[in-house]
């Protein structure tokens, strides 16, 4: 699996992050973890094949998570040549598929129906949700909003997990145990630290305490990204190498190494 952080900033805006996008490609799959406000214009800025995007999962219903979604349907809609005719899959945790039903009141029935197949899906946490005959999502429940969830994708050749937004869990440590590559938010820094967001260090300690064998940090706030996140997170995890992603990088789940 190729993982590149497309974007590794917030709601706030940024000259050099946009708001949350991340993208897994193996073999047919393409899915975008998160579909943040500026993500299709990263897409292709990072040459990014964005016409043959399979999959976008939604970790949560704040705008710099999932705001681009319309967008990038509209721009499948329109810009894709010859017309696609292959499906689209959104998938979220258990009410996406009335948020989208009710976005489409506003923007119009294109939404659900852009001229190639949509379909949206609840996906019911800790259920394993296969994508392919290979690859499988699963879920789990964080603190952050209600319907908040961490995302996993587990290939044979590794274990990517991505906490979406949350705050520190020994739930979600529990569950992430092992991961190949953990993706994990790093909102704010110590001294802002809140409920539900991590710091670096507490990024630092879900990694430590998951066992993991890589840790990319993403989902900066201006006070963190001006910090030394990686640092901070590293004294406290000493597991394996950190990375504070800038929008662009490049990691591979498996095969060994960045
Ligand atoms: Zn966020
Ligand atoms: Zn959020």
């Amino acid at each position: 699996m190729e993982l590149v952080t497309v974007g590794t900033g917030t709601v706030a805006p940024s000259a050099s992050r946009t708001s949350a996008c991340h993208w897994v490609s193996r073999g047919s799959l393409k899915i975008l973890l998160d579909c943040g406000a500026g993500a299709l214009h990263r897409l292709a800025q990072f040459g990014l094949p964005w016409h043959d995007v399979t999959h976008v999962i939604v970790s949560h219903f704040h705008p710099d998570h999932w705001g681009e979604l319309p967008m990038l349907v509209y721009a499948l809609k329109y810009t894709t040549v010859p017309p696609r005719t292959d499906p689209l899959v959104v998938l979220g945790p258990p009410g996406v598929v009335r948020l989208v039903k009710k976005l489409a009141e506003g923007y119009g029935p294109w939404l659900l129906d852009p001229g190639f197949p949509i379909g949206i899906l609840d996906v019911r946490d800790r259920e394993p949700f296969p994508l392919d005959g290979d690859v499988s999502l699963e879920t789990f429940p964080v603190p952050h909003t209600p319907e908040s969830v961490a995302l996993s994708l587990t290939a044979p050749e590794g274990r990517l997990v991505y906490t979406g937004d949350t705050g520190p869990s020994r739930d979600l440590a529990r569950w992430a145990s092992g991961a190949d590559l953990l993706l994990a938010e790093c909102s704010l820094p110590a001294d802002q630290a809140i409920d539900i967001h991590l710091t670096p260090e507490q990024a630092g300690e879900l990694a430590r305490d998951a066992g993991v064998r890589r840790l990319v940090l993403t989902h900066f706030y201006p006070p963190v990204e001006t910090s030394d996140p990686a640092r901070a997170a590293g004294a406290r995890f000493k597991g394996g190498a950190i990375t504070a992603a800038r929008d662009g990088d490049r990691f591979t789940i498996g095969g060994g190494g960045k």
